[in-house]
């Protein structure tokens, strides 16, 4: 490894040592602050990812760094075999903010869906009245709630699945946004829906207008729980605290993650009222790690710092100039960006797979300057964190518009646009 400069060497590391489960954009992170990241050679990123809105805070929010510093003079793990001092204060700001009774806290995203399968499971079978074992839950074709087995044995992601079967019984599939598809996907064993609120991984795809509403009529209508993953969408990524806002509505259940974490720690929570999370008794359900002092410490700050520094409002006005930016963008270089979609910071351009790949501009991004990232091969996921400023919006916006344009003109894109201008 001698004749590598940094950058090659801890890729290369990397490469040798680890499962090859990631295909990592090549740019080495040495350390970030706020919106900007530097790697190891000293250059300069804009962050548009935010680690797939885990660092909705920015990065290395000064007083959520306080917040766990104070509390590693404390104490930092203890387990759920004891009380503490942090936790009770982040269930409670937990229910003033989500409007749910009570939050079970869990780490990572996908414990949060594991758990709120299970709770839709046991109330299916306790409150309902389903037989044990008979339980069913309705998920979006396209979904993504996480990587355990029970979760991607529902995915429609052939990626995810293959080779990892035997699957979990007990999911049906509906079409996402369609009401006619989940009425023929229901039987009188559904128990509940588990559905994004705006599909991430799939691209960035917004549900038609009032279908959340029409769906919240039909659960209530069929005694079937609601449960919103908003696990990417939540804490104000769409410009308002939580995307069913958008509709007026109420779910049944909400899981949050990523953002709860406020950039320094998985932290994840499943929020529910009484009628539903009273199927957890002692014993039913835990984490060795979920809602320890340090984690409950850090997320409690980080639902402050959202509340006191107005960081919801600034991303519905923030959101707003970066995609009125990008539709300017796509005006511009036509065939090559097909369609820019999404809500408050969290935005989606959709690249022309005739053209090139989202990838191969994601990676152009980052060699100028840009971190971004793809999903599927088409789409380029734009979610900086809520606290951007416009100037560096427009930094990041102006890279994608002359990389962009560049990689128009290199493949011939703007040449057949004159020719059909000419011919029309
Ligand atoms: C990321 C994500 C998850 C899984 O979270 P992890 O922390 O990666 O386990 C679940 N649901 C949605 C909607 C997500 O975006």
């Amino acid at each position: 490894m001698c004749n590598m400069n940094a950058t090659e060497s801890h890729i290369a590391r990397e490469a040798r040592f680890g499962a090859r489960n990631y295909a990592p954009v090549p740019v080495v992170v040495d350390h970030a602050r706020d919106c900007l990241v530097w790697d190891v050679e000293g250059r300069e990123y804009v962050d548009m990812m935010s680690a797939y809105s885990s660092v909705s805070h920015g990065h290395l929010h000064p007083r959520i760094v306080a917040a766990a510093h104070r509390q590693l003079e404390k104490v930092a793990v203890t387990s759920r075999a004891y009380y503490g001092t942090t936790l009770g204060p982040l269930l409670e700001k937990l229910s003033e903010v989500t409007g749910f009774q009570r939050a079970l806290p869990m780490n990572t995203g996908a414990e949060a869906v594991e758990t709120a399968i299970k709770c839709a499971r046991r109330w299916g079978h306790r409150v309902k009245g389903i037989p044990d074992g008979r339980q069913r839950i309705l998920v979006a074709r396209g979904n993504f709630h996480g990587r355990t087995s029970t979760i991607i044995g529902f995915s429609s992601e052939e990626a995810y699945r293959s080779g990892f079967g035997p699957f979990c019984d007990g999911f049906q599939h509906f079409d996402y946004g369609d009401m006619a598809s989940i009425r023929a996907a229901a039987t009188p064993d559904t128990c509940a829906v588990l559905i994004e609120p705006i599909q991430g991984e799939a691209g960035v795809i917004v549900p038609p207008p009032g279908f959340f509403r029409e769906l919240r009529e039909w659960c209530t209508a069929n005694d079937v729980l609601l449960i919103d993953d908003e696990v990417q969408a939540g804490l104000g990524r769409t410009g308002k605290w939580f995307a069913f806002e958008h509709e007026g509505i109420r779910p049944d259940a909400l899981v949050l993650g990523k953002a709860l974490g406020a950039g320094l720690l998985p932290v994840s929570a499943f929020c529910a009222d009484d009628r539903v999370m009273d199927v957890f008794l002692p014993n039913s359900h835990g984490s060795t790690f979920g809602g320890n002092a340090l984690a409950a410490a850090v997320a409690l700050e980080g639902l402050r710092v959202l509340e006191e520094e107005g960081l919801v409002a600034q991303c519905a006005e923030k959101g707003a100039y970066l995609f009125r930016r990008l539709r300017e963008v796509q005006a511009q270089v036509q065939p090559l960006v097909r369609d820019v979609r999404g809500r408050g910071l969290w935005i989606g351009v959709d690249i022309d797979p005739a053209a090139t790949s989202a990838r191969d501009l994601v990676e152009r991004l980052a060699a100028n300057g840009v971190l971004s990232k793809e999903t599927h091969d088409t789409v380029i996921r734009f979610a900086p964190p809520l606290t951007i400023s416009h100037e560096l919006i427009d930094r990041a916006v102006d890279i994608f518009h002359r990389v962009a344009r560049e990689r128009h003109h290199e493949l011939g894109l703007d040449r057949r646009r004159n020719q059909r201008a000419i011919i029309a």
